[in-house]
């Protein structure tokens, strides 16, 4: 318990370092590319050879190094921040489009196979609830022997208790 502290306590004083360092090397480096960069313009300007050049070439790897330190210190916080603002949203969004996703789909699966039954005999199309076939009479349901379940006449199993019909 006291380890794990000491360990979370030097970890931030490192993430800290890492953080100022950073920090510093980002404003080293910064002012090391301006004076190089006015330096150099100035030369071509005509001032003479740009004798603080080299901070350009030091100061544009030194900003790499910069940014690297500050990301590292910055990395937990930024993680952290992703894990908390982006999944909640993106869980968010789930909830949001999985109901109208199944809705979609049993809408679409009702009107592909609901409220229509084909005769066996004449092959119309009779509505869901028709126990007769409209065109040529021929029964669309049977009650099943077993359990009583009224089924379409060309089940060949009771879709309630899975007789098999004739
Ligand atoms: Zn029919
Ligand atoms: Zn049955």
């Amino acid at each position: 318990m006291k380890d794990g502290t000491d360990r979370q306590k030097r970890h931030k004083r490192n993430k800290t370092i890492f953080k100022v360092t950073g920090i510093a090397v980002l404003c080293v480096a910064l002012g090391m590319i301006v004076t190089g960069m006015v330096d150099f313009f100035s030369a071509m300007g005509g001032a003479g050879y740009p004798e603080r050049f080299w901070m350009l070439m030091v100061g544009l790897p030194l900003l790499a190094v910069g940014f690297t330190l500050t990301g590292l210190g910055f990395r937990r916080e930024m993680a952290t921040y992703i894990k908390n603002e982006s999944v909640p949203v993106f869980n968010e969004a789930g909830k949001e489009i999985a109901p109208g996703v199944q809705s979609i789909a049993s809408a679409v699966r009702e009107g592909y196979e609901g409220s229509a039954q084909v005769c066996p005999v004449c092959g119309e199309t009779n509505r869901e609830e028709s126990k007769f076939c409209k065109k040529c009479g021929a029964p669309l349901k049977r009650v099943c022997p077993h359990c009583g379940e009224e089924v379409a006449s060309d089940s060949k199993f009771c879709d309630k208790c899975g007789e098999e019909l004739g």
